[in-house]
This record gives C-alpha cells, sequence and structure tokens, in this order.
C-alpha cells in the first residue's frame, strides 16, 4: 500500500494558521509579575456578601452547607435583637467556617443561597504549608461594608 500523497492545499492552510498567530499578542498569563485577568464565570475563594446598607445577606438558613457534597460549610446561627441587627433577616451566621481542605468549587453553595449571601470570588492563592489555614472564617469571607453605608453610619 502506497502512503498518502500530502495536501498541499492544507499544508498551506496549517502555514496561514501558523503565521496568524504567531504575529498576535501572547495570551499567557505573566503571574505572579502581572495581574491575572479572570473570566467572571470564575470559581475563586467565596465572598459573604453585604446588602447596600452593610447588613450580611446570609440569614443563616443552612441550605448552602446542604447543598454542599464536600460538607465543607460549617455554620452557627443567631437571633438578631433590637440592639444588635447584623444581617436584614431573623437570624444570621454568627460563625461561617468553609474549610478549602475540602471545596472543590462546584458552585452548589452559590445556586443554593436565596438571599445571594454567598458569592464566588477570584481569589485562588490559596497554598499554605498548614491545612488548618485553609479553613477560612466569616470575617475573612466577609465583603468590605459598602463606602456608602459606613459614611450613613458615622453620621
Ligand atoms: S463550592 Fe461546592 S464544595 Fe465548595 S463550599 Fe460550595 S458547595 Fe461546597
Ligand atoms: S449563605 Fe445563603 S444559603 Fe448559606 S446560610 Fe447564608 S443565606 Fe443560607
Amino acid at each position: 500500500m502506497s502512503d498518502p500523497k500530502p495536501d498541499p492545499l492544507g499544508i498551506l492552510k496549517g502555514m496561514g494558521v501558523t503565521l496568524r498567530n504567531a504575529f498576535r499578542p501572547p495570551v499567557t498569563e505573566f503571574y505572579p509579575d502581572a495581574p491575572v485577568h479572570f473570566e467572571e464565570r470564575y470559581r475563586g475563594v467565596h465572598v459573604l456578601q453585604r446588602d447596600e446598607s452593610g447588613l450580611e445577606k446570609c440569614v443563616a438558613c443552612f441550605l448552602c452547607a446542604a447543598a454542599c457534597p464536600s460538607n465543607c460549610i460549617y455554620i452557627e446561627a443567631a437571633e438578631n435583637t433590637g440592639v444588635l441587627r447584623i444581617s436584614a433577616g431573623e437570624r444570621y451566621a454568627k460563625t461561617y467556617n468553609i474549610d478549602y481542605n475540602r471545596c472543590i468549587f462546584c458552585g452548589y453553595c452559590v445556586e443554593a443561597c436565596p438571599t445571594d449571601a454567598i458569592t464566588h470570588g477570584h481569589g485562588f492563592e490559596l497554598a499554605t504549608y498548614d491545612v488548618g489555614n485553609l479553613v477560612y472564617r466569616k470575617e475573612q469571607l466577609l465583603a468590605p461594608v459598602p463606602a456608602a453605608a459606613e459614611s450613613s453610619a458615622q453620621g
């Protein structure tokens, strides 16, 4: 059996693709020397969101923990009071931990949340020598208080 003849048109097409891409700017990210660009949908370290008045959106309903296939969300709920209001609902998360030793960034917790309290941010630098550092506390996950809410609270 003889070898198939090379297709000159195919070769030219292939060379064309090579030449076109040889002069395009590189798509490589120069991490850590330059900031990394993310697609909006990238699932990084979670963010616990606040509303426009600075209250926490999480109402401690536990739906995210129930949806999590890795069982890595730990929540302790507490009641809001007239004196101390943390969220807009009846309850808030007194403790909210995510164990990134176990999280697979599937996004099920985000989908399950009825108040859009938990979202994926773009944080990705999780590497550590101590696995204890991979249990993120609420304080590490909470979004900052919006500037408008902070200035109205000051008077
Ligand atoms: S992203 Fe998936 S594994 Fe990680 S906390 Fe959410 S539900 Fe659990
Ligand atoms: S993050 Fe959302 S789903 Fe999870 S406990 Fe809070 S309100 Fe409920």
